[in-house]
């Protein structure tokens, strides 16, 4: 019976072993659609970021009560997983509760932390779905918050309490049978999952065991299902947000991107440099009109959103009415690489499908209305920069479709002509101080 427990906890992990690498290895293909982007800048501020952003949860705790509920489904994931290592090597040996007799009072009382943070979990995601579902709370109501997007976060939460409570159930029943067989090894006294076991006492041994194991491989398989999902899911933030802060921009808000080969022609025209313009065999795009135009970090960005809304429920643009959401240009950017990664495997046309980022998903209409004021920028938890895609769209509107707006291309004209975005002659500038004396 053990072996054959043990056989198939190998077929399973095997099993979920090959989908799971398939889909990292989908996800990382994904982002190479995107252009290379050398990390630079000084790496002991990108580890900072990394531990105060996404280890930290630091710009979580501008809005304490989510950020609460948040830190402890955070904590319970970090924390409650190190059980799983003991699931695997019991799974694979036929041991039950390998730990406890090498960890003696310790492996007591990090059973009750695991309940703990089991229990805690388990409330934070009843809150949750409240939050959205029965106070519907605004940022979750938007436009691109239906279909997927809502039933994956309320799918993603319900898996988390049932997982939870079969690590209670599992206890409770353990508990039980450590006083009726000895292949259940003593963990003294559990102090959650002891409220359960009256609803356990009065079965047969049997029963118990069915229970005990039914729960364990509910668990652990659970976990290894809940692994692939993530990875079809916005929860892929758990891992691709400590990415993401590592390579976030490190500039100030302000700097916007510039083009190399445009911005040394304007330096060479102004006699700011002594450099020949470089002249580039393939002109490249100016801008992005789909996933492969953004960079790389842009898309790792789009797989670390965790759709929480936040820059929405920000945007001026998106407060006053306008069809712009970065949270949407996030899902968009997502989603198109998605459907791109999709069609190459399967021999499609990959990107010559005939659709773009741009017109596809996001419209001009949207981007219009971003006014680059970085309040998205400011306000993302994991330091996601919705704008960077925006400015990159809309450059790719102006200059290789020349389809910006009429007030935009005369104001460009003036900045061009006049230096200013106003039509005044470059001499005329400081006519208004030729009376001061
Ligand atoms: S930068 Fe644009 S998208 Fe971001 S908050 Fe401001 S207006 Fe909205
Ligand atoms: S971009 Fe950041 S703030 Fe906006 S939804 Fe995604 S994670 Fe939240």
């Amino acid at each position: 019976m053990v072996i054959a427990q043990q056989i198939l906890f190998l077929v399973v992990l095997g099993i979920a072993g090959f989908f799971i690498r398939k889909r990292v290895l989908r996800i990382s293909s994904n982002i190479k659609l995107g252009k290379e982007q050398k990390v630079s800048g000084p790496t002991l501020e990108r580890i900072k970021n990394v531990l105060l952003v996404a280890f930290g949860q630091r710009k979580m705790f501008k809005r304490l009560i989510p950020a609460f509920f948040h830190f402890l489904i955070y904590a319970g994931f970090l924390i409650i997983n190190l059980e799983v290592l003991e699931f695997v090597i019991d799974g694979i040996f036929g041991t039950h509760r390998v730990f406890a007799p090498y960890l003696g009072g310790f492996y007591n009382v990090l059973m009750n932390v695991f309940e703990f943070l089991a229990v805690a979990v388990l409330l934070a995601c009843v809150v949750f779905l409240v939050r959205r579902n029965v106070l519907k709370i605004e940022r979750f109501q938007s436009a691109e918050m239906t279909q997927w997007p809502r039933l994956d976060a309320n799918l993603i939460l319900t898996i988390e309490i049932v997982l939870m409570m079969a690590i209670l159930t599992m206890n409770a029943t353990d508990q039980l049978l450590q006083t009726r067989n000895d292949h259940y090894v003593s963990t003294g006294s559990l102090f959650f999952s002891s409220y359960l076991m009256p609803a356990f006492q009065g079965l047969n041994t049997e029963t118990l065991v069915f229970i005990e194991r039914f729960a364990w491989w509910f668990h652990i398989v659970g976990i290894l299902g809940f692994t692939l999902y993530v990875t079809y899911s916005k929860h892929l933030h758990i891992f691709l947000a400590f990415v993401n802060t590592f390579v976030a921009k490190l500039e100030p808000k302000g700097h916007i991107n510039n083009m190399p080969v445009v911005s040394n022609e304007v330096k060479s025209m102004l006699g700011l440099t002594t450099e020949a313009p470089t002249v580039q065999a393939t002109p490249g795009r100016f801008g992005a009109k789909d996933v492969n135009d953004l960079t790389q970090h842009n898309l790792i960005a789009a797989y670390a959103c965790t759709e929480c809304g936040r820059c929405t429920s920000e945007c001026p643009a998106n407060l006053t009415g306008k069809k712009l959401s970065p949270r949407k240009i996030m899902m968009d950017t997502r989603d198109r690489m998605e459907e791109v990664g999709k069609s190459i495997a399967i021999g499609g046309p990959g990107l010559q499908d005939g659709k773009a980022l741009l017109g596809d998903y996001i419209t001009k209409e949207e981007i219009n209305a971003c006014t680059s004021c970085n309040a998205c920028v400011e306000a993302c938890p994991v330091l996601i920069n919705p704008l960077e895609i925006i400015l990159e769209l809309r450059r790719y509107v102006s200059m290789e479709e020349s389809g910006a707006p009429a007030q935009w291309n005369s104001m460009f004209q003036n900045i061009e002509t006049s230096f200013a975005p106003w039509k005044f002659s470059p001499s005329d500038r400081f006519n208004w101080a030729k009376d001061e004396k």
